[in-house]
Formats: structure tokens, sequence, C-alpha cells
């Protein structure tokens, strides 16, 4: 834990172990409700000091993280890759990223200004001022377990907010060296704090219940954040939620199919899955089905798994033994529902997998409505397939989930392309792009994928108060 500057032990502690091969990696401090109040408070005592400094001095401390960041580029990812189990080039480029939201809020902060705003009366003017929230509680997920810290923590920072900040429990060895980094940036004691703990329910709640606190920020699963919501709005909280993701990709007749089967394998098998943009449900005109899946399944079975320190590894391991049973769950519904089992399958067996949690890269052909996988978010290497004919289906059938995170589409026609831009009820829209991502792009979801918006101008926004002065002269 890291509270008010000082770094503590604990009496209590978990384990965390290396999802491709088990091994024990660390034992890690279990906060009590103490320590949490402690963080808390310190993060508190610390806001006056904090939110009254320039937004030039909040800026130099940012750009430090990041330079920091970048020269500790390859530890990071090392340590990445054990505890979440990507491969390292990926973990490199999640290091890049989560850097990319360091540099982006460091300029960002100075542009934080408010407004004038001219009245109807002569002598009445309004000026609109920015301020910081106050204390921001964040909650992160394990699947970035870097990215996901420095796209809370920098627009929170930069805005003039103080934090406690509570990682995943599956990989807080990430965020120890995230905040190790912060510390030798030079942020103030009491400014960042960090609480670890395998039992995240009773820091929930604390956040969503303590007065101190202002704002709380979430990135997990729908259930996980409405649960908070709900509590947090009790206490009329503001929130700021990334939730699940359903992401339909549609591949339009006049597509190459090849290149979209490439460009959908790469995005659907990154991160072995575990991503909330990750496509669910992959609609591909009929009239090139046959040739899509061709395409795809041979990409498919090229995927090399394994512990993602090895150079030649393509694809990692599932987080955790639930994760691999779920997959199995989805794949033996689908099939008994009769969909075509291309490729994969399987949890991967024999020496290289036993000791850690493997799912073989997989694909589903013929997918539909009266499956789990069609409704159900997957989280895992299963590319589901389904064939469609017309452009109002495909919209239909799209839009038909409670998520609205990304979705993406591949045509070379301008019009049919802004036309399903348009009629998609997804955050995120990618056209023949499979990264529509960036710092400095607003990510979020609409409906069950949550609420508000990280990165670009809208993230620092939610870390902001709008405060009204009306005044005569
Ligand atoms: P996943 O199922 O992908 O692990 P979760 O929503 O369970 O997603 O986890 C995302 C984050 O939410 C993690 O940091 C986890 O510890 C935290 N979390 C899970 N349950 C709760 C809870 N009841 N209260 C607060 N945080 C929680």
């Amino acid at each position: 834990m890291y509270i008010n500057g000082s770094w503590r032990e604990g009496d209590a502690h978990f384990a965390v172990h290396n999802p491709a091969t088990g091994e024990l990696l660390a034992q890690v401090a279990e906060s009590t409700p103490e320590d949490v109040k402690a963080a808390i408070a310190a993060a508190d005592a610390a806001f006056n000091h904090w939110s009254e400094t320039t937004v030039y001095e909040r800026s130099a401390l940012l750009y430090k993280a990041y330079e920091l960041m970048l020269a500790e580029k390859q530890e990071l990812a090392h340590l990445m890759t054990t505890e979440q189990g990507k491969p390292l080039r990926a973990a490199l480029n999640e290091v890049q990223y989560a850097a990319d939201f360091l540099l982006w809020f460091a300029e960002e902060a100075k542009r934080v200004g408010g407004r004038n705003i001219p009245s109807v009366r002569a002598e009445q003017r309004f000026m609109v001022l920015q301020q910081p929230v106050g204390v921001v509680a964040a909650i992160t997920p394990w699947n970035y377990p870097i990215s996901m810290l420095t796209r809370k923590l920098a627009p929170a920072l930069a805005a003039g907010c103080t934090v406690v900040l509570k990682p995943a429990e599956s990989t807080p060895l990430c965020a120890i060296a995230v905040f190790k980094l912060l510390e030798k940036a030079g942020f103030p004691a009491g400014v960042i704090n960090l609480v670890t703990t395998s039992t995240p329910a009773f820091v929930g709640e604390l956040f969503c219940t303590d007065k101190r606190i202002k704002k709380l920020t979430f990135t997990g699963s729908t259930w996980v954040g409405k649960h908070l919501n709900s509590l947090a709005a009790q206490h009329m909280k503001r929130v700021s939620m990334e939730l699940g993701g359903h992401a339909p990709a549609i591949v339009c007749a006049d597509a190459d199919p090849h290149h979209a089967a490439k460009g959908l394998g790469l995005v659907k098998f990154l991160n072995a899955g575990q991503a909330c943009i990750s496509p669910n449900r992959i609609f591909v005109h009929r009239s090139i089905y046959v040739s899509f899946l061709e395409t795809m399944v041979d990409r498919t079975k090229k995927l090399i798994a394994g512990n993602g320190l090895q150079t030649e590894i393509s694809i990692g391991p599932l987080i955790n033994e639930a994760a691999v049973i779920k997959l199995e769950r989805q794949v033996e519904d689908a099939v008994a529902k009769g969909a075509r089992l291309l490729c994969g399958g399987k949890r991967l067996t024999g020496p290289t997998f036993d000791a850690g949690h493997f799912f073989a890269p997989t694909v589903l052909a013929d997918v539909t409505e009266q499956m789990d996988i069609y409704y159900e978010e997957t989280f895992g290497p299963i590319a589901a397939v389904l064939a469609f004919d017309t452009e109002e289906e495909v919209t239909q059938r799209a839009n038909d989930t409670d998520y609205g995170l990304a979705a993406y589409i591949y045509t070379q026609q301008f019009s049919l392309a802004h036309r399903l831009m348009e009629k998609l009820n997804f955050g995120i829209i990618g056209i023949n792009d499979i990264n529509p991502t960036s710092a400095a792009a607003p990510f979020g979801g609409m409906n069950a994928s949550g609420l508000g918006r990280e990165g670009a101008e809208e993230g620092i926004q939610e870390y902001l108060e709008t405060k009204l002065c009306g005044y005569l002269i």
C-alpha cells in the first residue's frame, strides 16, 4: 500500500500468481478498512494544497512521470507479461499507451480555462470556473493493468484532484510499479494513494459512502459497475463507468474478406480476447462469408499460445480458471445449438499449458441469437461469426445488445460507412480500423457499457466541477 507518501506492508497478505505458469510472484498487502480510511484521509488532507498548485507545476510532474515510464518501458512490460500474461510485444505497446496518457494530460492540464458568458443585463457578467471535483476514488481492472491506471490518474491529477486507487487483485504488482514511478516523479505525499486487497467489496463500499470522496471512476464488469453506481447514487457522487462490451463487427459485401479477416483476427485475439472492445459478433455479408472464414481459420490456427515472455508467442493465457470454464460453457452451448466449430474450442493441455489457464484460439461459424455467446460478453479468444444479407438487418442485429462500447465496419463505400456510423449505438466505431483508440481520443460507451469518457479533452472534464459566478459591475 502507498498511503500519505509512505509504503505499508500490512499484516495480512494475498498471493499473486503468473497466469501462464502458476508461479507465485509475490505476496501483497491485504488492506484493512483502517488503511483505506487512512488513504482517504491523506488524499483529503492533501487536496487543498494540491488543487492550489499551478497547472504548470502539475503538468511538469506528469511530464516527469511520462519520461520515467518510457525509461522503464522494458521492465514494466516484463512485469506485465509475468503478472497478466499478454505477450511481451503487446505489453510494450500497452506501456507506451499508458505513457501517452501522462503526456496528453500533462498538456491538457494547461487548457482548463472556464469561460465568460454575456448577459442581457448591461451591468451583469457571468464567469464559469472549472475546478477540481475533490478526492477521487479509482478502481481499475486486470486486463490493461498499467494503461487503465494512467487513463484515470493522469486527468485526475492534471485537474488538481487527489486520488485513492484500488487495482484489481490479479494485477497489484503493475499498480505498485506505477506508484513507485509516480513517487519518483515527485508527487507530494497524500496526492496519490494505493490500497491493495483481494476482497474488493468493502473498498467499493467505503469509496461510495465516505463523504470525503467526491468522484468514483471505475473500469470493470457491468454488474460490479451497476452495483457501485447504485451505491454511489445514494450519496450523490459523481461517477465515470467504463464497463463491458459486446462489439459487433460488420464486414460489408464490397470489403476484401481476407483483409477484413486478418484485421478482425488481430483485434479479436489481442490480449487473448480479454478486452472490452474485442469484437464479439462478426457479421459477414453472405457473398463473402466462405472466403472470410477460410482466412480467419487459417490465421487463427497459426497463433502460437504460451508464456508471453517467449518471443514466438502470439497469444497468452487467460487470467484465471473461471475464465477458461466460461469459454468452455459458451462453446458447448453454441455447438449444441448448431454453431460450427471450425478450430479450437477447448482448453489447451500439455506440459506448456497445464500450470496456466490456456484456451485454444477458436472460430465458431453460424452463430445465432439463441446462443449465450450472442448476448454474453466472451472475454476470451473465440471469434463468433455469422452471415448477414441486408444493411437493415445487420444494423438491427448489431444494435441488439445491452452494451454500447465499440463497433467495427469494413467497407470502402463512404456513404454506407457513414450511414452505419450514425445508426450504430456504440461509443467507439472503427471503420476499416481495428485500433480506433488513442490518449487524444474520447474512449467510452453507451447503455450498459457505462458513463463518461476517458482520454481526450473529455477525459479531464470528468474530474472538473463547474461553478457559475454571476456578478454586477
Ligand atoms: P472482472 O470480472 O473482469 O474481473 P470486475 O468488475 O470483477 O471484473 O473487476 C474490476 C475491478 O472491480 C477490480 O479492481 C475488482 O477488484 C473490482 N471489484 C470487483 N467487485 C467489486 C466490488 N463489489 N466493489 C468494488 N470493487 C470491486
